[in-house]
């Protein structure tokens, strides 16, 4: 009945190229083509206002873990939209959401991680975590330690200290970034910039550059060291084994804080709850957002370690920030109804034992493809490189970018949402693909490299 009401697809797309200002969307393009207008979405698919039916390869943008379609988490925000549908949690007050959702976290949390602070989204936390880094040193008698290392390509989110904290260099370009006190070191990406390394040495280089770096500023001025477990919108850059426990020594002998950027890796996409556990690292913050909704309501946050907590709460005072919606009872309601959903379908278990092991072996055969030079995933998250020459690793030099985006284009026409950030293909599907959906995803992915070629 929904869809019996709808305007006609031109003009849905008329008056959104007329009136909606689109994030990351070339307005040309939208004005030319249209944006898709989608109107449903169950399990693992989308559907168009047209009627096509679209195999999800995104998860929408790596958030809707648990698939679409869940009842549960509608009617569990309709339950406590009835019950109190707002209220904040400033100056010493709290709601029962909130506390059984810190609670919840708290217990998923590595055990040295104890505390939430809460936001509405992954730029939020991020920018969060800048002023609460450096709050904390100062707290500690070091307030000179306040600049932030962070990695080249990284995405972090669009506020202005998250997008410093970022590395894409189009996004600098633009609006005066990056703020000052942080700095970007080259990231593990041996695929592109390995070259004859071999990939163990090549990751414990990118890791010493972060020595380096902390040399080059001084370690009385260094706050914390920020990344994302696996780079996601970077590329899916999956560091060689070596790279992360040779960062965690870094961080430990140097005295500097290990931010792990969790809003993709969050909530099971490596098959571990957090990409931390993974690869056993133990930061002392990690910020949350997608996964931990799977996207039903915006909710987002910093998980603190009871080294930094205890920093703040012995010290006592306020940590003069926060947001109207920190901690909002409905989407707390969402969240926790999502994570219970996780347990008991045991769904990061499944993606361990099950989906990641299938998902490898079918897309490392995509591998063979004349166009692909390295298919690599972990987890449920994956890339393909798309090259003209497979043994040189070679790039589309002259035309980088638009090879993939004539790849996401034929995929798009073709029943199934995969991303491209240049020439790297991307997927990271929903946590609760079936094996069958699995085969329908590579098929496709596979049909449309054809096409592409
Ligand atoms: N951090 C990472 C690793 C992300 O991938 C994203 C979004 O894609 C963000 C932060 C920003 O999150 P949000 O879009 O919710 O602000």
């Amino acid at each position: 009945t929904f869809m019996a009401n709808l305007p006609p697809t031109q003009e849905l797309q008329q008056k959104d190229a007329a009136h909606h200002l689109h994030p990351f969307t070339d307005t040309q393009e939208l004005n030319e083509k249209g944006a898709r207008i989608i109107t449903r979405a169950e399990g693992v698919y989308l559907y168009d206002s047209e009627g096509n039916r679209m195999l999800d390869g995104m998860a929408g943008l790596w958030c809707v873990n648990v698939g679409y379609g869940r009842k549960e988490i509608q009617e569990a925000a309709m339950r406590q939209m009835e019950q109190l549908p707002y209220y904040n949690t400033f100056f010493m007050t709290s709601h029962p959401p909130v506390v059984a959702l810190s609670e919840k976290l708290a217990s998923l949390a590595p055990p040295h991680i104890n505390h939430v602070f809460y936001g509405n989204s992954g730029s939020e936390s991020n920018d969060t975590v800048v002023r609460m880094v450096r709050h904390y040193w100062a707290s500690m008698g070091k307030p000179d330690k306040k600049v932030i290392i962070a990695r080249k390509n990284a995405y972090h989110g669009s506020t202005v200290a998250a997008a410093s904290l970022g590395g894409m260099k189009g996004m600098h370009a633009q609006g005066g970034l990056p703020i000052p006190d942080i700095t970007h070191i080259d990231q593990p990406y041996w695929y592109g910039e390995g070259g004859d390394m071999d990939p163990a040495d090549f990751g414990l280089m990118r890791a010493r550059a972060l020595e380096e770096e902390i040399d080059r500023i001084g370690e009385d001025k260094v706050a914390a060291f920020i990344a994302e477990p696996i780079q996601g919108a970077g590329g899916v850059v999956i560091p060689p084994d070596s790279y992360w426990p040779e960062i965690q020594r870094i961080c430990d002998e140097r005295d500097i804080l290990l931010i792990a950027d969790e809003v993709i890796c969050g909530f099971g996409r490596t098959g571990n709850w957090f990409g931390s556990d993974t690869y056993q690292i133990k930061p002392d913050l990690m910020t949350i957002a997608k996964g931990l909704s799977s996207g039903y309501l915006p909710i987002a946050g910093v998980l603190v370690s009871d080294r930094v907590a205890e920093g703040f709460i012995a010290h006592g005072g306020e940590f003069a920030h926060g947001y109207t919606y920190s901690g909002h009872p409905v989407a707390c309601a969402a969240a926790l109804t999502n994570l219970e959903i996780m347990e008991r379908e045991h769904i990061v278990e499944g993606v361990r034992d099950r989906a990641a092991p299938y998902l490898a072996e079918k897309w490392a055969a995509l591998g063979d493809h004349p166009l692909i030079g390295e298919a690599r995933s972990k987890g449920l998250v994956a890339a393909l490189e798309l090259t003209p020459d497979k043994a040189a690793r070679a790039p589309f030099a002259a035309s980088k970018g638009t090879v993939g985006l004539i790849c996401r284009e034929h995929c798009f026409n073709n029943g199934l949402v995969m991303r491209h950030v240049g020439d790297t293909m991307i997927i990271a599907p929903p946590l609760v693909i079936s094996n069958s959906e699995i085969d329908e995803l590579v098929n496709k992915a596979a049909k449309c490299l054809d096409l592409t070629l």
